[in-house]
């Protein structure tokens, strides 16, 4: 298949794989709620609606083709010395969470970034440089315990779902002001818009909502697996000053170190942990 025309085919049968834009644009331009109540649903876990526009078999593909991805663009670490005690922590983290029905992965990459991530279907990456500053497993128990509220919160699906409503609006909206020459540009470019922001989506940063929520559930699971919550106090107060600036996942754009500390202990309060 090496014609244009055939791969373009392969292309529209891909993004309409994806989603079906035209029922949403139709409903979304009648300004009906239909299409946002079907992808409303309540998270128990957080205790609020989110906006999910994309089914959890589209996210697990692309979570995997991101997951394989990172494999194969960054070194794997293989030693065990940070290895044992990623996969202890997160094996203890992972079964207090409740969220076992993932194939869950712990990897470290050979890299002195301090960060670490994780994918919805479960993947999660720590750099060596950020185990390096972990001097007890609780440590790695609050940055774990976080990552893995994020795939409790659906976060990743919901900053996804938010991209792609607001594309469609902004298309609406340029068509609406006649900036379409034609329909079937119009079409091309939406499709072409709403594709892209799905692939964006996982891996956008998340909003300062998620971060905390990701903070509050991070401390629950360590309490559940009994880690000490102390010391993710203590851990993140080392972290705000390292002053790595924004590159750090859970530091990236959002909340200030001194706020979520503040968040992260009165939550604690509230719930007798400290
Ligand atoms: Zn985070």
């Amino acid at each position: 298949m090496t014609s244009k025309s055939l791969t373009k085919q392969d292309e529209s049968a891909a993004r309409r794989e994806i989603f079906n834009r035209r029922e949403m644009i139709i409903a979304l331009a009648a300004g009906s709620a239909v299409p946002f109540m079907a992808g409303c649903a309540d998270n128990a876990a957080l205790g609020r609606n989110q906006l999910l526009l994309i089914s959890d078999d589209q996210l697990m593909h692309l979570s995997d083709q991101a997951w394989s991805d990172s494999l194969s663009r960054q070194r794997v670490s293989r030693d065990p010395s940070y290895t044992r005690r990623l996969n202890r922590v997160g094996d203890r983290v992972v079964a207090a969470s409740g969220q076992t029905h993932l194939n869950w992965e712990f990897v470290v990459f050979d890299d002195p970034t301090v960060n670490a991530w994780v994918l919805p279907n479960g993947k999660v990456g720590f750099y060596k440089g950020i185990l390096d500053i972990m001097d007890t497993d609780d440590h790695i128990a609050t940055v774990m315990g976080h990552e893995v509220g994020h795939v409790t919160g659906r976060h990743s699906a919901e900053r996804a779902s938010q991209q792609l409503a607001a594309q469609v609006g902004m298309e609406l909206l340029a068509t609406a002001l006649g900036a379409s020459s034609s329909t079937a540009q119009y079409n091309d470019d939406i499709g072409a818009a709403l594709g892209m922001g799905v692939s964006l989506g996982i891996l956008l940063p998340y909003s300062r909502q998620h971060e905390y929520e990701a903070d509050r559930l991070g401390v629950d699971y360590m309490v559940a697996s009994r880690y000490d919550p102390r010391q993710a106090i203590d851990f993140w107060v080392a972290m705000s000053t390292l002053h790595q600036g924004g590159r750090l996942e859970f530091m990236s754009t959002h909340p200030s170190d001194d706020n979520r500390i503040a968040a992260m202990r009165s939550h604690m309060q509230a719930r007798s942990y400290i």
